[in-house]
């Protein structure tokens, strides 16, 4: 008898149909005598929906204030599906209960709209489990320390599941989505690419951080630090396949690297068109200028990607890095306000239409000529590069957006990942 973690996305929970389906297939694994814990995300689109309203009331950009509003809001989401999946469980003549995160609770810091989990309280689940009881748990949500409701950031539900499965050290957990496990790239965008039937902790953690949405960072970073067997799966299968079968499915995340890794240089290939590029230009070329200019965006908590620093021209040159786009007016705002005037630079420029793309893979650490061959190949395309960025398993380079499906389909050919592993 195991303690499995069941987690189900927006689509997956989709309809009230789609919910009686997820309660037939949580209900055949406590009856093959699991203890059962699940984890659903609003219905697909609700927190959009519930976005949506809120940026109709305001639209300019939120004041704390306003975000700790605007999680209130988007939580109400998970509440639906969670009360949704009990009664649809209790129907199926199982005893279920549904917690929402403070309930349970999953204690975050104050981060709104990117909170950050910080403990979680076991007790309650592990009394119901012992009980017989079905428990669920709202994704994407937490508390803080002052009792304010707190989201996790878009995606958040993968980190709930995975995080309540380090708290409550269970066997395994599943990651039930409308995809059947980790591809290549995004089958949206390749129809070539192929599922992947392990990938190593390190390669999803670079392909989740380079933007692949089929996992959100936190959760593999979570399945990294306490170990977590995490497996992505579908839940589009027949919900009455024979659980062996079942949890032979999809993509499991090794964490060991094992032979088989050997033979792919790259593994898989992420985008991301969340970024936008800012550029500051005429910068006085002097000891000091990256913490002048990073130190103030630091401060006002916004993540830099990609830094880039031309070479000096007559004691002056230019300095571009990534932000997300959410954070884009932000950044200009204050680079034009109080670090173009300190630094004496020329002026500030922003570039909201690129995207980045990444090949991913740990066999690139034994192979040269990696990084070469992707700008071959996106040179060929005639695609030009604005900026690059490596690490020891991932070259990432920033596009003109119009051109990302064709470079993520080049690279994914460049690269043989259309075809079958030998
Ligand atoms: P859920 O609502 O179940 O959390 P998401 O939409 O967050 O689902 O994630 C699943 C989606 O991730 C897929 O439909 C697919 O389009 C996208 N995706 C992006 N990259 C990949 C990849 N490498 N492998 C599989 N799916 C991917
Ligand atoms: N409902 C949240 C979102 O849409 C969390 C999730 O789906 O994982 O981002
Ligand atoms: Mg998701």
């Amino acid at each position: 008898m195991a303690l499995i973690v069941h987690k189900y996305g927006g689509t997956s929970m989709g309809s009230t149909e789609r919910i009686r389906n997820v309660a037939l297939r949580v209900a055949k694994w406590h009856r093959a005598g699991h203890r059962m814990v699940v984890v659903p995300s609003a219905m697909s689109g609700e927190t959009n929906r519930l976005l949506g309203l809120a940026k109709e009331l305001q639209p300019s950009s939120m004041t704390p204030e306003s975000l700790r509003e605007l999680d209130a809001l988007a939580a109400t989401g998970e509440q639906v599906s969670v009360g949704l999946l009990a009664l649809a469980l209790q129907a199926q003549g199982l005893q279920a209960v549904s917690y929402a995160g403070w309930q349970v609770a999953i204690e975050t810091d104050s981060a709104y709209s990117k909170a950050r989990i910080m403990r979680i309280d076991d007790a309650r689940v592990r009394a119901d489990l012992d009980a017989g009881k079905v428990v669920i748990i709202t994704g994407f949500q937490g508390i803080d320390g002052t009792g304010n409701v707190t989201t996790l950031g878009r995606g958040g539900s993968d980190t709930s599941a995975v995080a309540v499965a380090a708290a409550l050290k269970a066997d395994e957990c599943l990651i039930y989505t409308d995809v059947d496990g980790v591809y290549t790239t995004d089958p949206r965008i390749v129809p070539e690419a192929r599922r992947l039937a392990t990938v190593s902790f390190e390669e999803m953690l670079e392909m989740a951080s380079m933007g692949s949405k089929v996992l959100q960072i936190r959760s593999v970073e979570f399945a990294g630090k306490y170990r977590v067997p995490l497996r992505v799966l579908s839940s589009f299968t027949p919900w009455d396949i024979p659980i062996d079968e079942e949890s032979r499915s999809g993509t499991l995340i090794t964490f060991e690297e094992d032979e088989k890794m050997e033979q792919a240089v790259v593994s898989g290939i992420a985008f991301n068109r969340d970024e936008a590029k800012v550029s500051v230009i005429g910068v006085p070329d002097k000891p000091g200028i990256a913490y002048q200019i990073l130190g103030p965006v630091a401060d006002a908590n916004i993540d830099v990607d990609v830094i880039i620093q031309n070479v000096s021209h007559d004691g002056r040159t230019d300095f571009s890095f990534t932000v997300n786009r959410n954070d884009y007016a932000r950044t200009l705002e204050l680079l034009r306000t109080r670090v173009v005037p300190t630094l004496g630079a020329n002026e500030v420029l922003g570039d909201t239409r690129i995207c980045k793309v990444s090949i991913v893979g740990i066999g690139m650490r034994s192979h040269v000529g990696v990084a070469s061959k992707m700008f071959r190949t996106l040179s060929e395309e005639g695609i030009n590069i604005q900026m690059i960025s490596t690490s020891e398993i991932k070259t990432s380079v920033v596009i003109d957006e119009k051109y990302m499906e064709l470079a993520v389909r080049a690279l994914h050919r460049a690269f043989d990942l259309d075809q079958p592993v030998a």
